[in-house]
């Protein structure tokens, strides 16, 4: 971790109680739609992957996919997506979360993953953990090998000791 990124903390909104009671919600909307901050932040992400083999990036729905495409196409990777329930149309598997604010369910289809493939998994925030372990799961249960993680966000809410068998890249931190 480093402090290198802490100024994009200027472009992420902090809106109180947010989806519900207690909750600091942390809205990405404006770092989105800065270039240059929206730029720095998929390059900071892909460039701790760079040195790595990675075959493909899984993306969490649905800001996870903004992070996770970006990514993928400057690590010229393939991009797999993670969807909540009832979204993917094929054959698919299925996972049960918590995350920070309530429950999930997530799923994955059952050809997007490749046994030995080399995966890193992306979203846009850390928090309990529980969304990313649940994508960490599904692409395990296919036997992908989890390369690493990586999050714009990481939160103090107990990801990272949640996903601690596993590389955690975050960007910022608060
Ligand atoms: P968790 O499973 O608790 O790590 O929560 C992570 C997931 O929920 C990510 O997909 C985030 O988009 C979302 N999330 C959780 N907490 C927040 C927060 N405080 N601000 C923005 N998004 C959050």
């Amino acid at each position: 971790m480093s402090p290198k990124h802490e100024h994009l903390k200027k472009k992420i909104r902090e809106i109180k109680n947010y989806p519900t009671a207690g909750i600091s919600f942390k809205d990405i909307t404006p770092l989105l739609e800065d270039k240059q901050s929206f730029r720095e932040a998929v390059e900071g992400i892909a460039n701790f992957f760079k040195e790595k083999q990675v075959d493909k990036i899984v993306g969490i729905e649905s800001r996870g996919f903004l992070f996770a495409s970006s990514v993928a196409y400057l690590l010229n990777t393939g991009v797999v997506m993670v969807r909540k329930k009832d979204k993917l149309p094929s054959q698919k598997i299925l996972r049960e979360h918590s995350l920070e604010y309530g429950n999930g369910s997530l799923e994955m289809h059952t050809d997007s993953v490749v046994p030995g493939e080399k995966i890193v998994v992306i979203d846009d925030v850390l928090a309990t953990g529980g969304t990313a372990e649940a994508a960490i799961k599904l692409t395990e249960q296919l036997g992908g090998q989890i390369v690493g993680t990586g999050f714009l966000i990481e939160l103090p809410l107990g990801g990272r000791e949640k996903l601690k068998q596993y590389s955690i890249y975050s960007l910022i931190q608060y």
